[in-house]
């Protein structure tokens, strides 16, 4: 389903546009460039701005009059802030290294809008299921440029990528080597593969999301000889071209040691398949991971930086063992998304408890979502930082803990300095558009909220908010046929 001019024109909405002398209009500059204002207690990123009405405004659109028109909690995607993360990783990439090309990882955020919109950018699009792979057939993305991805395909999703036509299909295991030969020799065709490899090194972040050590569920170990192996295994069968190595170490990684680690470790394996088989490896993607701000005080490598060190790395290491330079590939998701989002919410009830520290009280304040949302904080421990989009120049009176509305202590921000918080204030929080609405639940039966791109004063409505028909679209009733009790097969 590609979208026509036509289909956009008739969802996107015109907003009040900022604009605005007060001191706070920032430049438009490239996210990668750190075009971050801070402002006391909370940081704007991206086109955020505070417009002539005090209001935060995001892609030209006044954050207040979105959550009025499409309703809270809201996701909302600074397209701008994605485009721009794009150019600048392909810039950064494509002028340090000959032959490059870089896949969004669709784990990250993917609805059809969000895959035309990597289309354009000329990004090829990683899928880990069969799932995310029918999203990109909705979008119409080209076969050829998709990446599948997986530490457990079922042989069902293994021949619905066959079918679709997938440019590469990522090896994790020995049952995939079998099941994919078997499925591709059926078709009469060969299908261009990776093996995806444990490179052993343990990149710095939560024990969730690191997938680059040894003792992990991902890939084919270099350390114990297993990925050696696979690639043979691989070249002994008809339906399976090899044609290069996956390494991905880990998410959310504020510094460049696992990546470069990993990348020796791939380089050597590199060197042994050569020495073992005869076989350049052709190509080589060295995954995602960078991290992002989630915090003003995070530091995370520019995204220049860490090209530059990756493909100097890349160029000498390939250099002293040798070896002919392969096509780079890269993968990131949360860097290319993750910025770009904010999350709207309607505060609700507010509450002062007492506690034994000081203070001696603490504030909660509630909003409309939660860990349905955003499951990140009860996962990873993740932090976010938040301001009153009604007014968030407006100076801190003191810190809250944001609370969300589900049956748990779903805490949202531990501690976050706000200025007043009060009913029916619009919650902005920041650096929500990777693994947020991918990660979506709908515990307690909460709606999943509505997504929005926001660019130039316009609004393109890109995913309804869940209704409450939709929520038991799949439930049978007691009168349903298809809840007849039915007699299994002995
Ligand atoms: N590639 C693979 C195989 C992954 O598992 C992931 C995420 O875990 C990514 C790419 C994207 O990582 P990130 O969002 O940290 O860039």
């Amino acid at each position: 389903m590609q979208t026509s001019p036509g289909f956009e024109a008739s969802h996107r909405q015109r907003f009040p546009a900022t604009v605005s002398g007060n001191g706070f209009r920032q430049p438009v500059q490239s996210l990668d460039t750190r075009a971050v204002a801070i402002l006391g207690h909370m940081f704007l990123v991206g086109t955020q701005r505070i417009n002539d009405a005090g209001h935060l405004e995001i892609g030209g659109c006044d954050a207040v009059t979105l959550a009025r028109h499409f309703e809270t909690p809201l996701y909302v995607f600074d397209e701008a802030g994605i485009r721009e993360r794009c150019r600048t990783y392909r810039a950064a990439f494509e002028s340090r290294y000959p032959h490059v090309t870089i896949a969004y990882a669709g784990k990250a955020f993917l609805t059809p809008a969000m895959a035309r919109l990597i289309d354009e950018e000329g990004f090829d699009l990683d899928v880990a299921s069969g799932g995310e792979l029918h999203v990109a057939r909705v979008a119409d993305f080209p076969a050829r440029r998709l990446v599948f991805h997986g530490n457990n395909k079922s042989a069902r999703e293994l021949n619905e990528a066959l079918d679709t036509g997938v440019g590469r299909i990522v090896l994790d295991n020995d049952l995939e080597i079998v099941t994919l030969d078997a499925a591709a020799q059926a078709r009469r065709h060969c299908q261009e593969v990776w093996i995806r490899v444990a490179p052993g090194v343990d990149p710095h972040t939560h024990r969730r999301i690191r997938t680059g050590q040894n003792d992990t569920k991902f890939g084919f170990n270099i350390t114990s000889g297993a990925a050696l192996e696979a690639v043979v295994n691989v070249l002994g069968r008809q339906g399976l071209l090899f044609t290069g190595l996956h390494a991905h170490v880990g998410s959310n990684l504020k510094d460049m040691e696992a990546h470069l680690a990993a990348l020796d470790a791939v380089l050597d394996l590199s060197l042994a398949i050569r020495e073992e088989t005869g076989l350049s490896v052709e190509e080589l993607n060295l995954g995602g991971g960078l991290g992002i701000r989630y915090l003003p005080s995070d530091e995370v490598p520019a995204v220049d930086e860490f090209a530059a060190r990756l493909t100097s790395a890349l160029l000498d290491g390939l250099a002293s063992r040798h070896l002919p330079v392969p096509h780079l590939h890269l993968e990131p998701g949360r860097s290319i998304v993750g910025e770009a989002g904010t999350t709207l919410y309607t505060v609700g009830a507010t509450k002062s408890v007492p506690i034994p520290e000081a203070p001696g009280h603490r504030t909660f304040v509630a909003i409309d979502g939660g860990m349905s949302d955003n499951p990140r904080p009860q996962l990873y421990d993740a932090v976010y930082s938040a301001m009153i989009a009604n007014r968030p120049a407006a100076p801190a009176t003191g810190t809250y803990r944001v609370a969300g509305k589900h049956c748990e202590t779903d805490t949202l921000i531990d501690d976050v300095a706000l200025a007043n918080p009060q009913a029916g204030d619009i919650l902005a929080v920041q650096s929500t558009g990777a693994y947020n609405h991918s990660m979506a639940s709908t515990y307690n039966r909460l709606p999943r909220p509505a997504v929005v791109f926001v660019r130039e004063g316009t609004a393109r409505l890109v995913g309804r908010r869940e209704t409450y028909q939709d929520l038991v679209r799949l439930d049978i009733g007691i009168d349903d046929e298809a809840g007849a009790p039915v007699n299994l097969p002995s």
